[in-house]
């Protein structure tokens, strides 16, 4: 049996999970479990995974562990072989690094941790022998394409993306867009940070960042396409011609367990054929702005990508609660990547405070 601890386990990547280790037996430990607010999914699957400890990062409970040193006292005291770090947003990053520094292999759905801090991640993981096996489903799909070719033979990486539910809309009608209407996804449900991020190709852009990090391609060799069904996860194009694919249905189950076990038999259904029709496009960088500062912020090569990160997160928050339009939203995110971000994410302080700074002037400008 596999021990595994899920961070973030009351979210949709992490109850994705724990219903995928129920529905296929898998041969897996749950040991423990860590939500923010949520303390009643966390009791009662606490309860019905029978596991051996849990933690609120947020609020105190009696006889749980609590905040952060907590989630690090319940690594230490209730070691897994694997975390799965679905916390959502910046605050993933520290678990990821209290992971690695254990030498515990990290299954990582969490993309912040290695927009905001791959490097130190890669170094400290490289440092404590511990594994970091991407959950993301383009990351997933490109490690397992990568896995059976030549670094050599592979020219660029191509990202999917579904475009989203305003793939088609008129410029004109994005100023009405509302949180609502932006959270009607096509074809995944997900989190409501991701599904916005979805709508205006801010999570794209994440993912370009997060697989020029993964995986060593430069902004000249990823490349993105827009695929509305959700089938193809990502590819690879080869110096030769030819281009490697990963499909199947739109579920995360498959990311999530192949991150976690070898060989797992019929986790997603079957592709048929005979009723599958696939498109792809080029994705629109005119009304999709945030696709193309993802390329710029590559070529800065400093600590943009954590100020990207954080006015994002600050700028969702906002459209969330209806504060600012659709527009404000890209427009606040623009302006602070365009401010000054010199320098190198090589240390934790550096990171936390880039991330402070970006979220001061977000707030600003809403
Ligand atoms: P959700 O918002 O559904 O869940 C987030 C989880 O993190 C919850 O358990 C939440 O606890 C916890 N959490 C929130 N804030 C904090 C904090 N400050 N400290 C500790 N824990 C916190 O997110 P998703 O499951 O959609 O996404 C999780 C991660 O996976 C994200 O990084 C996302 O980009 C990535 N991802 C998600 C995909 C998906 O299909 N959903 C696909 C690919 C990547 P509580 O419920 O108590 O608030
Ligand atoms: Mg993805």
């Amino acid at each position: 049996m596999k021990r595994i601890t899920i961070l973030g386990s009351s979210g949709s990547i992490g109850q994705t999970t724990l219903t995928a280790i129920r529905r296929l037996s898998l041969p897996i430990k749950v040991v423990s479990l860590s939500s923010h607010t949520n303390i009643d999914r966390l009791r009662s699957d606490g309860r019905a995974f029978d596991v051996e400890a849990l933690c609120s990062t947020g609020a105190e409970y009696e006889g749980l562990y609590h905040g952060f040193d907590g989630l690090e006292a319940m690594l230490d005291d209730h070691r897994p072989d694997i975390v799965l770090n679905a916390i959502s947003g910046f605050a993933g990053l520290r678990a990821s690094l209290a992971t690695v520094e254990r030498g515990i292999d990290l299954a990582l759905a969490n993309k912040e941790s290695v927009v905001c801090g791959g490097s130190l991640l890669f170094e400290t993981a490289r440092a404590h022998s511990s594994r970091i096996i991407p959950v993301d489903s383009e990351h997933s799909a490109i490690a397992a394409l990568l896995a059976g070719h030549e670094r050599s033979a592979v020219e660029s990486l191509i990202l999917t993306a579904s475009g989203g539910p305003f793939r088609l809309l008129e410029a004109e009608q994005f100023a009405r867009i509302k949180a609502r209407d932006a959270l009607a996804h096509p074809t995944w449900t997900m989190g409501q940070k991701i599904t916005i991020d979805s709508a205006t190709l801010a999570n794209k852009a994440l993912e370009v960042i997060e697989a020029a990090a993964l995986f060593g391609f430069d902004s000249d060799h990823i490349e993105v396409v827009i695929h509305p069904q959700s089938i193809v996860h990502s590819m690879i194009r080869c110096h030769d011609g030819a281009v490697y694919a990963q499909l199947s249905k739109p579920d995360m189950s498959l990311a999530i367990v192949s991150s976690l076990l070898d060989g797992p038999k019929g986790v997603v259904d079957r592709l048929d054929f005979s009723s599958l029709s696939l498109t792809f496009e080029a994705p629109d960088r005119v009304r999709f702005p945030l696709l193309s500062l993802a390329y710029d912020i590559l070529r800065r090569n400093d600590l943009s990508a954590i100020a990207f990160n954080a006015a994002d997160e600050v700028a969702v928050a906002a459209f969330l609660q209806d504060q600012i339009g659709y527009l404000e939203m890209i427009d606040v995110v623009r302006r602070t990547v365009e401010q000054e971000w010199s320098g190198t994410p090589d240390s934790l302080d550096t990171i936390i405070e880039s991330d402070r700074r970006a979220r001061e002037v977000a707030l600003r400008l809403l």
